[in-house]
């Protein structure tokens, strides 16, 4: 409780790093992060500049975020950082991460990591901790109802990751607004009561989306996965009701497209995906703000996520970096992103 008062203080919206190492394990020197301060990070451009004799001019560019992870630090070291976060969606606040960055910067190790083990990222970890809270706190006489649904959105279109049927016709997926909650019609809403369950339906998912990627290449760097986990509390004894929602976002890659390449499909998915991240960008900078329009609507992302986005929710969003310096154009503009909305 002590924690939620203090975030209160600082808002509810912060913004992590996290640079990813590159192939040999290094960093390139294009990126600096000061030693004994894990709040920022330096981009530097390095150009050779002809004034008569050649030397080469260093332009700087930094930032400043909650929390700045190094390629060194480990998904544990991470999640400690987020823990708390998870654990006050079990205190009846609406919680909401994402990983934003370009294709290949480690959103999806982020957010979803291996399957077992050291390397196993925010959800799974996550999804753990929740139902070890669930578990302890139904000792103090709760009772709690979980509710699991992956849904993926590309191209402005909703597609359910935890379908099954074998039917070639899916049926139309729709985001429906009443009493101020956000459904989905014929999304597949999962009761589970424990962990496993849980990360049977997160490998269906990740299962579901790679068969989508062998016809269109891919596919899953173009379109964002929305894990949601609704939770439900009663305490009889005390006669307390709690109710929220856990969502983990592994957004589209943030990479700009080269004119020259967007045309046809590629067009329409860059467009839809600038569309999206950018308006993901307004809502949350509108709610930094406290203005009174808030552009929900938009978006199939942001209205999705409207539910946990605003009022007494929790917004976490990792920016990831590659640190290479064929990288350093969109490793800037994924900074400039992230410390607009921070
Ligand atoms: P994205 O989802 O942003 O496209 P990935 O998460 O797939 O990127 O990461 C690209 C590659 O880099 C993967 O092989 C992944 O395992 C590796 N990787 C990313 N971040 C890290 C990290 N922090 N430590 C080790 N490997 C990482
Ligand atoms: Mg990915």
């Amino acid at each position: 409780q002590l924690h939620n008062t203090i975030q209160e203080l600082k808002g509810n919206i912060r913004v992590f790093c996290r640079v990813r190492p590159l192939a040999d394990g290094g960093l390139s020197k294009h990126i600096q992060l000061p030693p004994a301060d894990n709040k920022s990070i330096t981009l530097a451009k390095m150009e050779e500049s002809h004034t008569g004799k050649t030397d080469i001019q260093k332009t700087c560019y930094s930032f400043s975020f909650d929390r700045v992870f190094g390629p060194q630090a480990s998904q544990q070291e991470v999640f400690d950082e987020i823990s708390l976060l998870v654990q006050s969606a079990l205190d009846g606040y609406n919680v909401c991460c994402f990983a934003y960055g370009q294709t290949g910067s480690g959103k999806t190790y982020t957010m979803e990591g291996e399957e077992h083990g050291e390397s196993r990222g925010v959800i799974p970890r996550a999804v753990q901790q929740v139902f070890k809270t669930a578990h302890k706190l139904e000792a103090q006489g709760w009772e709690f109802t979980f509710t699991a649904s992956f849904v993926e959105i590309y191209n402005e279109t909703l597609r359910d990751l935890l379908y099954t049927e074998k039917t070639s016709k899916r049926p139309e997926l729709e985001i429906r607004k009443t009493n101020n909650e956000m459904t989905v019609t014929n999304l597949t809403y999962k009761k589970v009561t424990n962990e496993d369950q849980v990360l049977g339906l997160i490998s269906l998912a990740s299962h579901n989306r790679s068969t989508a990627q062998t016809t269109q290449n891919d596919r899953s760097s173009r379109s964002h996965s929305v894990f949601q986990l609704d939770i439900e509390g009663v305490n009889d004894g005390r006669d307390v009701k709690c109710k929220s929602t856990l969502c983990l976002v592994d957004l589209a890659g943030s990479e700009r497209l080269e004119k020259s390449q967007s045309q046809g499909e590629r067009f329409k998915e860059m467009t839809a995906i600038n569309g999206s991240l950018s308006n993901l960008g307004r809502v949350i900078t509108a709610l930094a703000n406290k203005e009174s329009y808030i552009p929900y609507r938009t978006s199939k992302l942001t209205y999705l996520l409207q539910g946990c986005l605003g009022g007494n929710s929790k917004t976490l969003m990792f920016v990831n970096i590659t640190p290479g310096p064929d990288s350093f154009g969109e490793s800037l503009n994924s900074l400039r992103f992230a410390s607009k909305v921070n």
